[in-house]
């Protein structure tokens, strides 16, 4: 499986793109910005985007989804209960003072046991609110791989205190959905470096008393 992450726009988030060698098909999570460089990576593999999945509706995973599905042809898989995020993505844009990126309709909404298939690989939808209503996380084990949105990151976990957040929530979410994952599952956030289920498990002070 190819798996390229590529930092993403002013606030850097990790996109990535999974692309099966055989198929030549790709799935792309989180396209926040800097849509001409993923298109870069595609092309440079030769790889066709079946699917554009959405951690969540923050402007810096969803700004450039549109772009993406409008070069591509992509559906578009999102939870819906960030529906109301995304249709107030101008108010975003005025936080970070960046001009409002094009919207685009919600093609499929991404729930709890939904999955998504790459290859032989499985992209399995874990609903994991907290950071925001409708966060999810994808876990991937033929990869033991998850990719974790702004729910888990290295030594932190997401903030809280943006409209939608709720504290106790995200840490029910990672307690009942990502700790029970095998501790070497690598652990893909949605900003900075990688890190493993066992490590935070560990590590990451925000986790201590679960
Ligand atoms: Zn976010």
């Amino acid at each position: 499986m190819i798996h390229e992450i590529l930092p993403v726009g002013v606030l850097q988030c990790n996109c990535s793109i999974f692309g099966d060698e055989q198929s030549r098909e790709a799935i792309v999570i989180d396209p926040g910005d800097d849509i001409g460089q993923v298109l870069a990576i595609l092309a440079r593999h030769s790889l066709k985007v079946k699917a554009i999945v959405i951690t969540h509706a923050h402007i810096d995973h969803i700004g450039g989804a549109a772009k993406l599905k409008a070069s591509t042809g992509a559906p578009v898989y999102m939870n819906a209960k960030d529906q109301e995020l995304y249709d107030h993505l101008d108010v975003q844009a005025s936080w970070l003072q960046m001009k409002t990126p094009e919207r685009t309709a919600i093609d499929s909404e991404a729930r709890e046991g939904d999955s998504l298939e790459l290859g032989g690989a499985v992209f399995h939808v874990l609903e994991t609110p907290g950071h925001t209503q409708g966060s999810i996380s994808l876990w991937i084990p033929v990869e033991n791989k998850l990719i974790a949105g702004d729910t888990l990151f290295r030594d932190s976990i997401g903030r809280t205190d943006l409209p939608g957040g709720n504290g106790r929530q995200i840490l029910r979410s990672i307690r009942d959905k990502l700790l029970p994952l095998p501790d070497d599952a690598a652990v893909v956030p949605g900003h900075g470096g990688l890190t493993t289920i066992g490590r935070e498990r560990e590590r990451n002070p925000f986790l201590s008393g679960l």
